[in-house]
Parts: C-alpha cells; sequence; structure tokens
C-alpha cells in the first residue's frame, strides 16, 4: 500500500505496544511466549511481502542499528545490515573489532555504552556466554544477541522456528531432529528451547562427545516433551518431519584431536535423503563444511537456502518491534 506522500507502508499492521517488544532486549529465546512468535511470525510474512512487492520501505528512516561483532559472520551480520536498509534505516557495521578500540583493551560495557550514544538499537555477537545479557544491562538503548559463545543465538532460533513453520504449515505435532554438534552448537540450544513450547517429538542425534547439555535436556524434560538422544541418523531419518543439521564447532574445542574425531560423523547425501519422508525439511543453520552434500541442494526438501533468507525478515520484524513500529 503507498500512501498520498508515495510511502510504502506496512499493511495490516499498526504501531503496536500490546505485546511490549517496544524497547526491548532479545537477549534468550526464552522471553518468548508461543503469543509473541505468533506476533513476530505474522509481521515477518507482511516483511516478506513487501520486500517481494517493493523491496524496501521507510518505516525506520532516521534509526541507527549498531552492529558489533566480536566474532566472524556472514548471514547474521549482512541480514542485519539488509533488515535495517530496507527498513529505510542505516548501519553503524564494527565487524573487524581489531580495528576498533576493543584493540586498545576497552572493556565490553564501555564500548556499548559509546556506540548507543550513536545508535537506536544494537546488535551484538561475542564469543562470551551472558555477553548479550550484561551488554543489555548497561545499555539503555536495545540490544539484540547475534550469538553468544556456545550459549544462544536468539534470532537464529526464531527464524529457524519460523522456516519450520513457513515450511510445513504447522509446528505442533512435528518430530524434530536435531543433529550434529548439540553440545556447543548455541543455534540448536536456541531452537530446542523455542520447540519445547510447541507439542513436538524431539530427537538429538550427536556423537557422545557433542550431546545436548544436560541442563538443556533437563529443560525438555520438565517441558514434558517426549526426547530421544542417539547417535545414529538411521534410527530416526524416517520419521523426522525437520532434520536440523548443524557444523561441528571447531572453534569451540580444546583439543584439536577430539574435533577431528567427530568432524565427519554425519554427512547427508542424496541416498540418506531416499530415506527421509517425502515431506520433510532439511535444514542447516549454515555455515556447512561437508555435513550436506551439495548434490542434496537441488532436492524440494532441501530448506536452508530459504532458511537463510528468512532471517532477514525475522530480523525485519525483530528491528520494526523493538524500535516500537509495528
Ligand atoms: N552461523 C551459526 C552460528 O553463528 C552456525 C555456525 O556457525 O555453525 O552459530
Amino acid at each position: 500500500m503507498v500512501d498520498n506522500n508515495g510511502t510504502q507502508k506496512i499493511v495490516g499492521l499498526a504501531p503496536n505496544r500490546e505485546h511490549s517488544f517496544y524497547g526491548r532486549d532479545v537477549v534468550s529465546v526464552n522471553q518468548f511466549s508461543r503469543d509473541d512468535l505468533s506476533y513476530i511470525f505474522k509481521v515477518a510474512d507482511e516483511m516478506r511481502a513487501l520486500v517481494r512487492r517493493v523491496g524496501a520501505t521507510d518505516l525506520l528512516k532516521g534509526h541507527i542499528l549498531g552492529n558489533l561483532f566480536y566474532e566472524p559472520s556472514t548471514r547474521t551480520s549482512s541480514s542485519f545490515i539488509a533488515a535495517m536498509e530496507r527498513l529505510g534505516g542505516s548501519v553503524i557495521p564494527i565487524h573487524g573489532v581489531q580495528y576498533s578500540s576493543v584493540s586498545k583493551g576497552e572493556s565490553l560495557p564501555d564500548t556499548i555504552r559509546t556506540l548507543e550514544c550513536y545508535a537506536d538499537v544494537i546488535v551484538l555477537r561475542h564469543p562470551e556466554v551472558g555477553a548479550s545479557a550484561m551488554a543489555a544491562r548497561y545499555a539503555s538503548k536495545p540490544v539484540i544477541s547475534a550469538g553468544d559463545g556456545t550459549g544462544e543465538h536468539p534470532t537464529q532460533g526464531l527464524l529457524d522456528l519460523y522456516t519450520i513453520y513457513s515450511e510445513l504449515g504447522t509446528i505442533d505435532g512435528l518430530h524434530v531432529a536435531m543433529v550434529g554438534d548439540l553440545k556447543y552448537g548455541r543455534t540448536v540450544h536456541s531452537l530446542a528451547r523455542l520447540l519445547k513450547l510447541y507439542d513436538t517429538e524431539l530427537s538429538f542425534v550427536a556423537p557422545e562427545i557433542l550431546r545436548l547439555p544436560q541442563g538443556i535436556r533437563g529443560e525438555m524434560d520438565e517441558a514434558g516433551r517426549p526426547v530421544h538422544e542417539t547417535d545414529k541418523l538411521e534410527e530416526v531419518i524416517s520419521d523426522a518431519d525437520v532434520v536440523y543439521v548443524t557444523r561441528v564447532q571447531k572453534e569451540r574445542f580444546a583439543d584439536l584431536t577430539e574435533y577431528e574425531q567427530v568432524k565427519d560423523y554425519y554427512v547427508v547425501t542424496p541416498q540418506v535423503m531416499a530415506q527421509a519422508k517425502e515431506r520433510m525439511a532439511l535444514m542447516h543453520p549454515l555455515p556447512r563444511v561437508g555435513e550436506i552434500h551439495y548434490d542434496v541442494d537441488s532436492d524440494p526438501r532441501a530448506a536452508y537456502f530459504r532458511q537463510m533468507e528468512n532471517g532477514m525478515y525475522i530480523r525485519m520484524a525483530l528491528l520494526a518491534a523493538v524500535l516500537g513500529k509495528v
């Protein structure tokens, strides 16, 4: 819809404080209810439609995002930039902290306090668990975690859940198998915590040394979700509606010989996919380093490229929500 000034409008969504996203930090998926998630998905749908129709809007014109990355990133950093720019805002990109005052020894709280003088919202990726929550305590502007070490990656969890919903039309009733590095994979931690809000059956497939941390496993049990743990993908592949494959997180290993032992533990090939359901979604947060064979990419069930596109719509929705525009 275009108004009298020729400005693109978000159809059907007016500023809404009911969900109280306005001014809120996003540091863990545990802060979201099912209602919150439905709302974010609805806004993400609107964002997708808007981008497909006209590419961009001026909803966040005059707003600035501080994009602060202490760890490497391709998809998360560029999709936050694209999200902000498609909403008419602009970005301070700090992606090589070695070129910022961090290399002079500046603390995270001081860097955050600096950035918030110039920006309206801060996105932070940091190698330490809990860094985003700490940053949020110091910042008066909203802080959105883009991953904190081996802890969580909440916006990835949201886009993963949104992808499951977009691909299969439901979340309740699904059997979701998460495969690979469940110990260090922060995206798994966020997605598992979101899935426990739904009537799902969960399978955690990992070699012994990469099993899901006890604490998160306990959260699944407390939520009453049926959980199956195994190291054999063949036990679950034919029954799963979603197979969520992850990279073994080399950078988290103290002993690289351990990494070498497990790095090629699971490889999804066309032969593996032949055992999967006809209607299912194969997902991966990416980057992949051998866990899914390139020959699988043309399989219509391979959802990982659609999944990364969804990241931009989810991040558009979150930015608009924490800045009080939807
Ligand atoms: N890109 C995801 C993350 O930052 C997954 C990965 O790196 O394996 O956690």
